[in-house]
Formats: C-alpha cells, structure tokens, sequence
C-alpha cells in the first residue's frame, strides 16, 4: 500500500494530526492484507461520497473504501543531514514513503513553543527543504564518481546517469529540490534509481487555529505558504486545524457534524488531506458492487484493465479477459443496473482499457 509520510518541525501539529488521522479515518486491517503494521503507522479510509448511492444500487450493506497509510515520522531539525537529533534515522523514513505530508504552523498560541521562535511557514518549509535538498546533495556526491569512472568506458547508461547527476548536483547545489527540475521522461526514469528526498511530491498541510477555519484558504499565512509551494515546489497545499480534528474524533456523528457547522465549516479538514494526499500519489478508485460488498479498488492513474484487475486479485492480470465498465455518473443517472444496461450504457472493455477514476467494472477472467 502506498504511503505518505507526515513530516515538519517539532511542535507544528505532526502528531496530533496523525492521531486524529488514523482514530476517525482508521481503516479495518483485515480488509487490506497487504498494509503495514507498526505503532507508527495508520492504514487511512479515503472518504468517497460516491460509495454510499452506489451501494444502494448494488444493493449491498457493506462498503469497503479505498485506504493509505501515513507515517509519522516525527523528529526532523535543522541540521538533520549532518546527523543531528535522530538525523539520519529520520531521513530514511521520508526514502521509505512515496509522497510526503509536510505540516507547518499557522496557529499562534503562546502556551505552545515555537522550534524557531515567532510563527512563519515559510521559513520552516524552507528549514526542513534546506535539509532534504542537502542530504540528496550529498548522497548524489557519492554515487557520482563511479558513474563517471563507468562512462569514461563508454557505457552507454553510465554516460546518461554521470551527466543527470551532473545536473542535480547543479540544481541541488542552489538549494533547489530535485522535483523542480526540468527532466526528460528518459531521466525520470533515472531518477527512480537514487531515490532522492527532494524528488518525493510534496503536499503542505498549514495547521491554523480553529477560529481561522471557516475562512482558512484566504488565511494570510496560508495564501504565503500556497503562494510559497506553487512557485518553489510544483506543489499544493491543504488547510486543517489539527486540534479539532483530533476533538472531532472523539466526538459522535451527529455531534461531530454540529461542532463543524459551528465552525463554519461544512467537512473535516481530515477528508480533504487524505483525498489530496490520494491525489498526490497518482491514485484514483475504480468501483465493484455485488451481492456481497460495494468496494472501491486503488489504482495509479494511467494503469490498463488487466493491471487493474490485479488489483482484486494478482492472478486476474494473466487470466484477463474483458471488463464491463460504465461509469459512476452513468450508473447513477441510470438510477439501476439494469436501466444502466438497457440505456447501453454499459461497455464491454478489452485489455488495452485504460481505467478512468469512477469507473464500475465487473472482469470476467479464465480459469
Ligand atoms: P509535533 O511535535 O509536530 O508532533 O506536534 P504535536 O502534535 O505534539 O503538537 C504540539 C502541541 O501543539 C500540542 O500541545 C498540541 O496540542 C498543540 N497543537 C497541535 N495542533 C494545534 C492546533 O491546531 N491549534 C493549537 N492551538 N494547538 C495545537
């Protein structure tokens, strides 16, 4: 299972986050046998409103979600690449996770300490990038002379990744991180061989006060930190108030509803950090209703029928035959499976299908 590592500097909200996270969103671990089990890491329901009419069209009780994992992976300072407070231990956590949660604080509270002294995001995101970009600056520092020595022979590969480690040298050399690199799909495919921390997707989730909430996007700290992303990371961002999502946990439906209108706000922040970070990873859902359970199914967008299939079960992409596909909207609008089918809007699909987010597929496979 994918998985995004929340990470900032101590203080901001890491934890609580995390708790509120895996408390309210937590998903059942039998239905997901391939997740990870340690006391640090939170198999998460991703929340999708299209599950509940589709169930009702399947006639089905039971709804299975799509899920990820967070990490918390607290812990990470200034000068966490030359091995300070846990240093290096920390880095390689952020290696092991496919897209990272970067949390910064946008809530003044006097009671609360500050790492850095006063509140300022954008100084923070830059301490913890500064470390990142550093750590991959030295990391590619080593590999780089034996690439060389291989493509002074005139090995081919050798030549390509000397000169792209040339060039992140460069790069990471002005503090840049390697995802604002401007790279062939060629060396995107070399990338993958040093696993750099700057090259991970980043989504930065500013935790404001909660009476900042109803308004949070037009936050001044918040709009710095957007601002801040888009220019200088590729990247986007997510309001949430950690502390009240940690109280929405403990609270019942009907109660927690009540506190979020008063608030002025009509969803947790909780559901759009987890619907961002499944976006962040390049994950979509496709769809299976049947007597049984309605169930959403994770994806990489871009992925064909058959590696879907194998979503449900590895054997399914040898033993692919089609898939009947209609979408979400069309099943809905349709009103019934069977009005679905006579409107033709139903489609039989063979393995060159690349499925799309919302799709609902039924395979049919060989023995
Ligand atoms: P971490 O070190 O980043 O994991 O931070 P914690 O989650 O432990 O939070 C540090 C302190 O800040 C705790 O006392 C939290 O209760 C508090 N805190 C976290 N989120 C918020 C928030 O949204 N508002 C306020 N006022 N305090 C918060």
């Amino acid at each position: 299972m994918l998985q995004s590592g929340i990470v900032g500097l101590p203080n901001v909200g890491k934890s609580t986050l995390f708790n509120a996270l895996t408390r309210t969103r937590k998903a059942e671990a039998a239905n997901y046998p391939f997740c990870t089990i340690e006391p640090n890491v939170g198999v998460v329901e991703v929340p999708d409103e299209r599950l509940a009419p589709l169930a009702e069209i399947g006639g089905t009780k039971t709804i299975i979600p799509a899920a990820i994992e967070f990490v918390d992976i607290a812990g990470l300072v200034a000068g966490a690449s030359k091995g300070e407070g846990l240093g290096n231990k920390f880095l390689a956590n952020i290696r092991e996770v496919d897209a990272i949660v970067h949390v910064v604080r946008c809530f003044e509270d006097d009671d609360i300490i500050h790492n850095m002294g006063g509140v300022d995001p954008v100084r923070d995101i830059e301490i913890i990038n500064t470390e990142l970009v550093l750590a991959d600056l030295e990391s590619v520092e080593r590999q780089i002379n034996s690439w060389a020595k291989k493509a002074k022979s005139g090995d081919k590969e050798a030549q390509a990744h000397s000169a792209l480690l040339q060039r992140i040298v460069a790069h990471t050399g002005e503090g840049k991180p390697v995802i604002t690199m401007d790279l062939s799909d060629d060396e995107r495919a070399l990338l993958k061989f040093y696993n750099l921390l700057s090259a991970k997707k980043v989504l930065y989730a500013c935790n404001v006060k909660e009476s900042d909430l109803a308004d949070a996007d037009n936050h001044p700290l918040v709009q710095k930190v957007a601002a801040w992303a888009a220019e200088h990371h590729g990247a986007g961002y997510c309001p949430i108030c950690a502390r009240v999502e940690e109280e929405l946990g403990e609270l019942a439906p009907d109660e927690a509803a009540e506190y979020l209108e008063s608030l002025g706000i009509s969803d947790s922040g909780c559901n759009r950090l987890i619907r961002e970070a499944y976006k962040l990873l390049g994950l979509a859902s496709y769809f299976t209703t049947g007597e049984k359970e309605t169930r959403a199914w994770t994806f990489r967008l871009g992925l064909k029928a058959p590696q879907c299939a194998a979503v449900i079960h590895t054997d399914f992409e040898k033993k692919f035959i089609k898939a009947e596909v209609v979408s979400y909207d069309d099943l809905v609008n349709a009103g019934s499976i069977a009005a679905a089918r006579d409107a033709g809007k139903y489609r039989l699909e063979g393995k060159e299908y690349v499925f799309k987010d919302g799709d609902v597929a039924l395979f049919k496979v060989g023995a």
